[in-house]
């Protein structure tokens, strides 16, 4: 743990889940959902619920959605003991603080040789990519093989080459396996059904993927509840704490709301915003109870 500079060395006991936020936009019903899900998952088990603020992305970061955000959680009655508002030991919790512990995990990667350099721009990859996969809007298309640097190629230096993406070399057709709470055994071949990944972006930002990976371990999480839409994130990650040489924890995806036209709702969906649902007198025990009845039903069904 020496290398990771803020890393805690408190070893944390019995069930931790987590609530992780991005404050990109104001929450909406969908997210509403998925928290009750990790909330009720925690409480059941007699556990910690944990609040990350996912704030690293720069381009679409307002910081009043962290303020919202809050605001909105502990309106629909959801409590945590460790978060940006009340602090833990396993801080900070907000992404944006954490970088030196992201830092140290491209440092034991690049030490490994399992990132390389891309100068690729997205639009390059997107063409080269092909056909776009299934799945392809929310997530990165498969990296060509032929962008990649040969395994034995020199590697420069991670913090002087400026401009360029670090990715991570997957390992070509190993089947990744875990077994989901929720939606049982996953299985995805790497080099097929995802590519070499993003890392570390050109504009000094760690991924999505990286960052939630070092954070969840860190943070000691137990159990991560999360969209199903997120499950081939999933892969990459087991992949990333694997590498960093920590266990993976268990994961629950759970199933994501749609629309009346079958569209998953996402930010745009301003009507079934937390807040406007809220203006429009909704109660949060309204909301509470159509999840508590949606959840049966489908167990049920
Ligand atoms: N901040 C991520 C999001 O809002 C959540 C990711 C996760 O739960 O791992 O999509």
């Amino acid at each position: 743990m020496k290398d990771d500079a803020q890393a805690s060395t408190t070893a944390a006991t019995g069930y931790r889940g987590r609530l992780a936020p991005s404050p990109t936009g104001h929450l909406h019903l969908g997210h509403a959902r998925t928290f009750w899900f990790a909330a009720e998952r925690a409480r059941a088990a007699g556990g910690t619920l944990i609040l990350r603020n996912d704030d690293l992305d720069t381009a679409r970061h307002r910081p009043e959605f962290v303020d919202a955000m809050l605001e909105d959680l502990r309106w629909l009655g959801f409590a945590w003991s460790e978060g940006p508002d009340v602090g833990g030991v396993f801080g900070p919790y907000s992404q944006r603080e954490r970088l030196p512990l992201y830092r140290a995990a491209m440092e034991r990667l690049h030490a490994a040789r399992l990132i390389f350099p891309c100068a690729h721009s997205r639009r390059d990859v997107l063409e080269a990519a092909g056909a776009p996969h299934e799945g392809a809007a929310d997530d990165e298309p498969v990296y060509p093989k032929q962008f990649r640097p040969a395994k034995d190629a020199p590697l420069p230096p991670l913090w002087e080459t400026s401009g360029v993406n670090w990715r991570f070399r997957v390992p070509d057709d190993e089947a990744i396996v875990f077994v989901d709470e929720r939606c049982g055994e996953q299985r995805a071949v790497a080099g097929r059904d995802f590519g070499d990944f993003l890392v570390w972006r050109k504009d000094g930002v760690p991924s999505y993927q990286l960052a939630c990976a070092v954070d969840d371990a860190a943070m000691q999480i137990t159990e991560v509840v999360r969209g199903a839409d997120l499950i081939k994130s999933t892969f990459r990650q087991i992949l990333l704490l694997q590498a960093l040489g920590h266990p993976a924890p268990q994961y629950f995806h759970c199933p994501l709301m749609k629309d009346e036209n079958g569209v998953r709702l996402a930010k745009r969906h301003d009507a079934l915003s937390l807040r406007a649902l809220r203006e429009r007198g909704v109660k949060p025990e309204d909301l509470l109870r159509e999840f508590v009845a949606s959840e049966a039903a489908e167990r049920g069904a």
